[in-house]
């Protein structure tokens, strides 16, 4: 097996932070419980891309962390795995509020993260639901209502939702703002803070972006604590 920084090289990845565990250079050192290992096999991945083996052994010892990679790294897997060893860990009640919570950009990706963790966390008996503008808002809180324990959605209806108090988000101890740089591209900064001052400050925060320019060096030193940076590659700012 190879060294930390041997694979780091190989794989170009930049770590900065204290105490940065070595990556997680296949799936079988990563202890993951079976049935996401199953999960993991079934898709047929043969090992963990250089984002998921660096950030996973992170995002496990429950630190904050700021990841930055570009499209089609793996990223979503790099938080939704841990968030479902999270949730698991969390023993929360559904009904009162879901205690993982991923910001994204648009309702393409919402919804595309949310199929990735409904596939992902079938095994697990996750439930996940996507909140996006654009479409009517009654299913989407009738989901709600139903309980569940992962919600994805766009800074704009998750605000709106919040506003009618059909959402509680006081048990969200694990918060990931996906596509940051596009987020604020987007105008979401004022909606983003917002949300997170509705969840409790005794939480992980995990950011992943593609680039990692002024504005999102901001926000990140706003909400994070202490995060762990891992960068893939050259970083665009
Ligand atoms: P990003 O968010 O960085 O743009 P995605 O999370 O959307 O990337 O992943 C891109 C594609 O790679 C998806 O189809 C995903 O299922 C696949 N993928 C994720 N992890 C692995 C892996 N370890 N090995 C092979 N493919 C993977
Ligand atoms: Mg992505």
């Amino acid at each position: 097996s190879m060294s930390a920084d041997a694979y780091r090289r190989r794989h170009e990845i930049t770590v900065s932070g204290g105490d940065v565990p070595a990556p997680f250079t296949s799936f079988e050192v990563a202890g993951f419980p079976s049935e996401i290992l199953r999960e993991v096999h079934n898709a047929g991945f043969p090992s963990p891309t250089p984002i998921q083996a660096q950030s996973w052994p992170i995002t496990l010892q429950g630190r904050d962390i700021v990841a930055v990679a570009k499209t089609g790294s793996g990223k979503t897997l790099g938080y939704l795995i841990p968030g479902f060893i999270h949730l698991k860990n969390s023993r929360n009640d559904p009904r009162m509020g879901p205690t993982v919570l991923v910001l994204a950009p648009t309702r393409e990706l919402a919804t595309q993260i949310r199929d990735e963790a409904v596939k992902f966390g079938r095994s697990s008996r996750i439930s996940c639901t996507c909140l996006y503008g654009g479409a009517p808002k009654g299913p989407q809180l009738r989901d709600l209502d139903r309980g569940v324990d992962v919600v994805v959605a766009t800074p704009g209806r998750l605000n709106d939702i919040l506003e009618m108090r059909r959402i509680n988000l006081h048990q969200v101890s694990y918060l990931v703002l996906d596509e940051a740089d596009r987020m604020l591209d987007m105008g979401f900064e004022p909606q983003i803070r917002k949300i997170v001052r509705e969840v409790p400050a005794r939480r992980q925060t995990l950011m992943f972006t593609a680039t990692w320019p002024k504005e999102v060096r901001k926000i990140a030193a706003d909400l994070l604590v202490k995060p762990i940076q891992v960068n893939i590659g050259n970083v665009d700012e």
